[in-house]
C-alpha cells in the first residue's frame, strides 16, 4: 500500500483523483485550504480509514512521510486565480518549493499539475511539449501562467540538482462533475446558464477555440504518469485534442439541456486564448497508448446530471 498526498484534493480534480487512488488500494492524504475546493467533493470518503483529510495551505510547508504527491493545490479558474493574484503566485511557487522539499526529504515521487496555459496566447497548433509558448508576462493572466511556468522551472532543477523524482503534466481544460457551479469556468458556467434558462454569457465572437477534455481520461493519464519510470520526467501534454469554438460549446449544451436560453455576447477579457488543442503524440508514445476516450457530447450529458442534482433541478 501506498501512502499518496494530493494537494488541492477537495477541488474538482483533486476530488476525483483521491477517490480513484483509494479505489485502488492506496492509502489517501487529502491537503486543501478549500479556497476553490469544498467538503462537500470529499464528504463520502470522511470516515475510510484509508482518507486523512487536512485543512492546510501549500504555501506553508507541510511534514509527512509519503511515497508519492500529486501537486493540484492552486485556484483555476480565471475569475478565482485573479482574485488575489499574489496569492496565486505564492501558491505556484511556494507550494511547488515546499512539495519539492517533501519530495526530496521522503525521496517519494512529486507530479506538477501544470497547464497549456504554459503556452499562453500560442502561435503554433496544435501545441507540442517543445513549444515554448506566447505568455504576456505583465497580463491579467500572468499570476497563473507564470506562477505555473515557474514552478515547471523548479521542478525541472531539484530533479537536475537534487535527482527529485518529478512528473510534469500539462492539463488542458478539463470539466467533469465536481465543478463548483459557480466556479467561473466556461463548461459549468454554460451548463449552470443553461439549465436556468438563463442567458449564455459568451465572452467575445464566441470564435476562440478550446478542447475540452473529461475529468476521467486526465485522472487516466495522470495516474499513468506517476508510474513511468523515473527516467521519464514530462513534460507531457494530456488534453483531448477535439477542438471547438465556445459558440459551438454553447450551442451543444443548449441542445443537450433542451433550454430555452439565449446567447448574449460580452467583451473579450484580455489576452484570452485564441485558440488551444494539445498534441497529445507523446502522451500516448509515453503512457502506454493513453488516449482520451470520453467524446464531448457524453461528458457533457454527464455533468449536465449532475448539475441538474447539485441545483435541485
Ligand atoms: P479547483 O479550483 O477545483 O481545485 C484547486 C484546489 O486547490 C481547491 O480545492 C483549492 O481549495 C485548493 N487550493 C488552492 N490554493 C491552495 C493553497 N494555497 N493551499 C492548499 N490548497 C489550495 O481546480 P481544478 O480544476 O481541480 O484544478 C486542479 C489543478 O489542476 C490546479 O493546479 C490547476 O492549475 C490544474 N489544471 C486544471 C485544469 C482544468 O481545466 N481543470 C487545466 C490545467 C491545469
Ligand atoms: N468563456 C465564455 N463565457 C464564460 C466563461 C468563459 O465565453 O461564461 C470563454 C473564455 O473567454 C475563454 C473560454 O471560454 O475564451 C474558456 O474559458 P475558461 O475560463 O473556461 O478557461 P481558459 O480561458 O483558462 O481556457
Amino acid at each position: 500500500m501506498k501512502r499518496v498526498l494530493v494537494t488541492g484534493g477537495a477541488g474538482f480534480i483533486g476530488s476525483h483523483l483521491c477517490d480513484r487512488l483509494l479505489r485502488e488500494g492506496n492509502e489517501v492524504i487529502c491537503l486543501d485550504n478549500f479556497f476553490t475546493g469544498s467538503k462537500e467533493n470529499i464528504v463520502h470518503l470522511i470516515g475510510n480509514p484509508y482518507f486523512e483529510l487536512v485543512r492546510h495551505d501549500v504555501v506553508t510547508p507541510f511534514y509527512a512521510e509519503v511515497d508519492e504527491i500529486f501537486n493540484l493545490a492552486c485556484p483555476a479558474s480565471p475569475v478565482h486565480y485573479q482574485y488575489n493574484g499574489i496569492k496565486t503566485i505564492k501558491t505556484s511557487v511556494m507550494g511547488a518549493i515546499n512539495m519539492l522539499g517533501l519530495a526530496k526529504r521522503t525521496r517519494s515521487k512529486v507530479l506538477q499539475a501544470s497547464t497549456s496555459e504554459v503556452y499562453g496566447d500560442p502561435h503554433i497548433h496544435p501545441q507540442p511539449e517543445s513549444y515554448w509558448g506566447h505568455v504576456n508576462p505583465i497580463g491579467i493572466r500572468s499570476c497563473y501562467d507564470e506562477g505555473k511556468r515557474c514552478a515547471e522551472s523548479l521542478f525541472m532543477n531539484y530533479h537536475q540538482q537534487n535527482g527529485v523524482r518529478i512528473k510534469l503534466i500539462r492539463i488542458f481544460n478539463t470539466y467533469g462533475p465536481k465543478m463548483h457551479p459557480n466556479d467561473g469556468r466556461v463548461v459549468s458556467n454554460f451548463i449552470v446558464q443553461a439549465l436556468q434558462n438563463k442567458a449564455i454569457t459568451i465572452y467575445g465572437d464566441g470564435q476562440q477555440t478550446r478542447s475540452f477534455q473529461y475529468v476521467d481520461d486526465l485522472v487516466e493519464g495522470m495516474i499513468r504518469l506517476m508510474n513511468t519510470g523515473d527516467d521519464f520526467t514530462g513534460p507531457v501534454n494530456v488534453g483531448n485534442p477535439g477542438e471547438f469554438t465556445i459558440k459551438q460549446l454553447a450551442e451543444m449544451v443548449i441542445r443537450l439541456t433542451g433550454s430555452k436560453s439565449k446567447l448574449e455576447f460580452l467583451p473579450l477579457p484580455q489576452d484570452d486564448p485564441i485558440q488551444r488543442k494539445p498534441d497529445i503524440t507523446l502522451a500516448s508514445e509515453k503512457l502506454g497508448g493513453w488516449k482520451p476516450v470520453v467524446p464531448l457530447e457524453e461528458g457533457l450529458t454527464k455533468t449536465i446530471g449532475y448539475f441538474k442534482d447539485k441545483l435541485g433541478l
